[in-house]
């Protein structure tokens, strides 16, 4: 990523906030200890690798159901502006974080009632943040994740935690906004140009991300309430003054809906005690974030990943991959993580390919040849 984006460079140059950051271990012998993503460019990267591997993309498409023979998929139907077509397919992964090809297909699977499902979130990116003021007050204001009542491994109590919360009380006290609005504002990517890439601030419970009309609802709900959460920055926030909202998500964020039933089903037993698995296809490290209960991969420990979350029961030839993979609601704390859903993504892939080769279902794939050709791609399975 081009060092256009490294959040440092501004700050750098002033003395009082680079202190402050120091003290806070973000900077560490004059190199901040992370770096943040350009999403824009990365859009373009993503691309690129697709390109350059070879994939047909197919884009501004959605699947409406599944072709089915017996209990076999055997491709998709699509709907696009070219119309409704299909796809067929020798295996089909899933990727559509809500299962909706598994739910086309009549696998079993698994939905709480939307009172009961994590919140969905509208993203938005703020410019004309005043550094100074804004990185003084956070980092002299901060609270601890103690301070949020989760339930941690107890390392978590004490750690910093870089959530706006007082301006929302000031202006709910006001009247400024609801007082049942649940408001809080995990910031990240704050660059040198007074840039804070994402506000995760607007996260709206008793949405159904399966029901078009909750998700209508929720699209536009939720810009309603970026803008009145950024009047209330403006007001009681630091450095928010001449702030605006850059951009809203491009679309609501979904943090939970279907999730299948797998031939094994993860559980948070598994996640929090370096679970090790024969049919592991990844591992993943101890990093739990739903319902309140919160562990930070800080330690090195780590559960391996089982083929059977990705593996539907009852129907052939299918698998799933990313949020939706089979477990119970603690375990999806950790599932939905980004770096499992790589995890899952990559692992059937390359069990599809392997079954497709060895013309054997993806249930009898030969698993230790899957594990084998992930690790010659340089996957850490064990
Ligand atoms: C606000 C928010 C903040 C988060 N922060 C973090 C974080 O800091 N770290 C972390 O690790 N994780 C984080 N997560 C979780 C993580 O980002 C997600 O769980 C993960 O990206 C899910 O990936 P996925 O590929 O399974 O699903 P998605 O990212 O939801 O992707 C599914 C894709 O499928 C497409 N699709 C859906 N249905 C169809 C269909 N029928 N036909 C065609 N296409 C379809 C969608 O348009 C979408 O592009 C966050 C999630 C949210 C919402």
């Amino acid at each position: 990523m081009g060092a256009s984006m490294d959040p440092f460079v501004v700050i750098k140059k002033v003395p009082f906030v680079t202190g402050l950051l120091e003290d806070e271990g973000l900077i560490v012998d004059g190199k901040p200890t992370y770096k943040i993503l350009d999403t824009e460019m990365f859009k373009y990267v993503a691309d690129t690798l697709l390109i350059e591997s070879g994939v047909v993309s197919v884009l501004h498409c959605r699947a409406v159901d599944a072709i089915m023979e017996g209990n076999t998929i055997k491709g998709i139907i699509t709907e696009s502006k070219s119309g409704r077509q299909a796809i067929l397919a020798k295996r089909v992964i899933d990727c559509t974080g809500d299962a909706d090809i598994a739910n086309f297909a009549g696998a079993p699977f698994r939905q709480d009632s939307k009172e009961k499902l994590m919140e969905v979130t509208s993203n938005f990116s703020v410019s004309g943040v005043d550094l100074i003021p804004f990185v003084t007050d956070s980092i002299r204001n901060t609270g601890t994740m103690k301070d949020w009542g989760y339930r941690t491994s107890g390392k978590e109590d004490d750690m910093a935690s870089s959530v706006l919360v007082e301006p929302f009380k000031k202006a709910q006290r006001d009247g400024m906004m609801p007082k049942d609005w649940h408001v809080a504002a995990y910031w990240a990517g704050l660059t040198e140009h007074g840039e804070i890439l994402s506000m995760n601030t607007v996260h709206m419970h008793s949405i159904d991300p399966t029901n078009v009309w909750d998700l209508t609802r929720a699209e536009m709900e939720g810009r309603r309430r970026a803008i009145l959460i950024m009047e209330a920055l403006k007001k009681y926030g630091s450095g928010f003054k001449n702030a605006r909202i850059r951009n809203f998500h491009h679309s609501l964020g979904t943090k939970e809906s279907r999730k299948i039933i797998g031939t094994y089903n993860i559980t948070e037993h598994d996640c929090i005690n370096q679970a090790r698995f024969k049919d592991t296809i990844g591992i993943c490290p101890e990093f739990i974030d739903a319902y309140h209960v919160l562990y930070i991969p800080t330690t090195g420990r780590y559960f391996q990943v089982p083929y059977g979350i990705t593996m539907p029961q009852k129907v052939e030839n299918l698998l799933v991959a990313g949020r939706c993979v089979a477990g119970d609601k603690i375990s999806h704390g950790a599932t939905r993580q980004i770096n499992c859903c790589i995890v899952t993504g990559q692992g059937t892939g390359v069990a599809a390919a392997v079954s497709v080769k060895d013309n054997v279902t993806c249930r009898n794939v030969n698993l230790s040849k899957v594990q084998s050709k992930l690790e010659g791609q340089g996957v850490r399975i064990a």
